[in-house]
């Protein structure tokens, strides 16, 4: 697993062993995790929640030579730093894991941290599984995994580990595999969406109208493209056509201006002549700890 990570790394002038900020959930204040953040010569900084802007400013301080950890919890680094003013150096990439990742958010992480921001999928079972290489393809690079999709979801096999080679394991995760034709990492096979968890995929107009969330994560995209916005976002369903919309801060276009944008841009997108409702809401300084939903569907 290291060796893949390794691998990865090297192929965008990076070593592992170098300092690493880890924008994680709080760092455990034990001795043996002090140890090993010392070995691995990574400091780990928990940007939310109280603290979080001099948290932030700890990091740019401790001048890391790469960033590596939630999405979510980068970009609210990377909206700190840009508020402070602060000007991280020396940064060679912003990694980040976990979660998916709107294209205008890695453009803003990419301009506050003056470092190209690189996708990475894993699980804490196999590490890395994907990677992505400098043209934006996310390639499978473990060649001791066998990564395949069946009805739309992830199954990973281990075929090198005789005890678990007959085990397809299920991830959770909604993903698609293409031939990028790309040589450059791993694989030419490559994730081309990451959809998220296939528990939380679609959204209901009505009880026979459905659509896949990942139609949101594009309309916000587009409003951010269009604006120069940059938020994160939860969307949360609760009644059929109803959708709660939860940004971290205010639209530059207002409430109702994003809402307005939302409904146009989601009925043009799916071809809606339906009734349905977009209510945006604004929680400020409203991020947990662990992995960050896009989309509840708590129908
Ligand atoms: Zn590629």
């Amino acid at each position: 697993m290291l060796a893949v990570r390794a691998y990865c790394y090297n192929k965008h002038g990076l070593k592992l062993g170098q300092r690493e900020a880890r924008v994680w959930g709080r760092a455990a204040n034990s001795l043996t995790a002090k140890i090993r953040d010392f070995l691995l010569n990574r400091k780990v900084f928990y940007p939310a929640e109280n603290g979080a802007e001099e948290t932030v400013e700890k990091l740019v301080k401790w001048s890391p030579e790469y960033l590596y950890g939630y999405t979510s919890l980068i970009l609210e680094a990377a909206q700190i730093a840009q508020k402070k003013g602060l000007k991280p150096r020396g940064v060679k990439a912003v990694i980040c894991t976990a979660e998916s990742i709107l294209p205008a958010q890695k453009k803003f992480i990419a301009e506050v941290f003056g470092a190209p921001v690189l996708e990475e999928y894993g699980s804490t079972e196999f590490d890395v599984i994907a990677f992505e290489c400098t043209s934006g393809h996310l390639h499978l690079v473990n060649p001791w995994l066998w990564v395949e999709v069946e009805e739309g979801a992830a199954l990973v096999t281990d075929v090198v580990r005789v005890s678990q080679n007959l085990i397809r394991y299920q991830l959770g995760d909604s993903i698609g595999i293409i031939n990028s034709g790309c040589g450059e990492l791993g694989s030419p096979w490559t994730i081309d969406e990451l959809r998220g968890r296939t528990i939380q995929q679609f959204a209901y107009i009505n009880p026979d109208q459905k659509f896949h969330a990942v139609v949101f994560g594009r309309a916000l995209n587009a409003y951010m493209d269009q604006t120069g916005d940059c938020f994160k976002f939860t969307i949360s369903q609760t009644d059929y056509g109803e959708f709660g919309v939860y940004v971290s801060k205010t639209p530059s276009l207002g409430r109702e201006g994003l809402e307005t944008f939302l409904k146009s841009d989601l009925q043009s997108r799916l071809l809606l002549r339906e009734h349905f409702k977009i209510r945006v809401e604004i929680y400020e300084g409203g991020m947990g700890e662990g992995k960050h939903t896009y989309f509840i569907q708590n129908l």
